[in-house]
């Protein structure tokens, strides 16, 4: 594929993301690479929702395919929240501190046996010519009583990943992208563009 704009405003993920697309996109564009490209509003019920408005809009408005991602983490116990709330569960501005310690507050009384969550993220690829496609990459694990780690960012340190008994955070950076459920959904893409673009 020629260019492919992703539907982020965050410099690091576009970085991530035209690192992971290496060698099957020539260009990959940033909303900051236009102007007054429009903001989406995250009103979804759902992650893929969140993700289908976002690259609709950026494809849209680009004329371009576009890539949208949106992710996040869903606690059984706690009937899927954080879910689509998870960058601003303890509020707008409130910041990963503050979402884990609300975490650690509704998880409190919920026995270890119960304790089941997964980090999902859907990857949303739409074009002008109406191609809609939809990558789902997820990771099972338990939400822990206490942090364990210094790695990765936002949740990490509460989520213990079922068969390595280490938290997300206890992983280095190489670790976490072969098990994440960013990198799962992203395998995915990459194998539809290998074989379907
Ligand atoms: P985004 O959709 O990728 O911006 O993620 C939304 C929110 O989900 C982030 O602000 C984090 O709170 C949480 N999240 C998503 N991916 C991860 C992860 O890999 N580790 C920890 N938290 C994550």
């Amino acid at each position: 594929m020629k260019h492919l704009v992703v539907a982020s405003r965050n410099q690091g993920k576009i970085l991530e993301i035209t690192a992971l697309l290496a060698g099957l996109v020539d260009k990959v564009s940033g909303v900051f690479d236009f102007t007054d490209f429009p903001e989406t509003v995250e009103d979804g019920a759902t992650f893929e929702e969140n993700a289908l408005k976002k690259a609709r809009e950026a494809s849209c408005f680009s004329g371009l395919p576009a890539l949208a991602d949106d992710s996040g983490l869903v606690v059984e116990a706690l009937g899927g929240r954080p879910g689509v709330f998870s960058a601003r569960y303890a509020g707008v501005d409130a910041g990963d501190a503050a979402n884990n310690k609300l975490l650690l507050e509704e998880c409190q009384k919920v026995p270890d046996e119960y304790r089941q969550a997964a980090f999902i993220c859907v990857l949303a690829f739409v074009t002008p010519e109406g191609v809609e496609q939809v990558f789902t990459g997820r990771v099972t694990g338990r939400i822990l009583s206490a942090p364990r780690g210094e790695g990765g960012f936002g949740y990490d340190p509460l989520f213990l990943v079922d068969d390595l008994e280490r938290s997300m955070a206890e992983l280095d950076l190489a670790e976490k992208n072969l098990i994440s459920h960013r990198a799962k959904a992203f395998m995915k893409f990459r194998e539809y563009l290998e074989t379907s673009v």
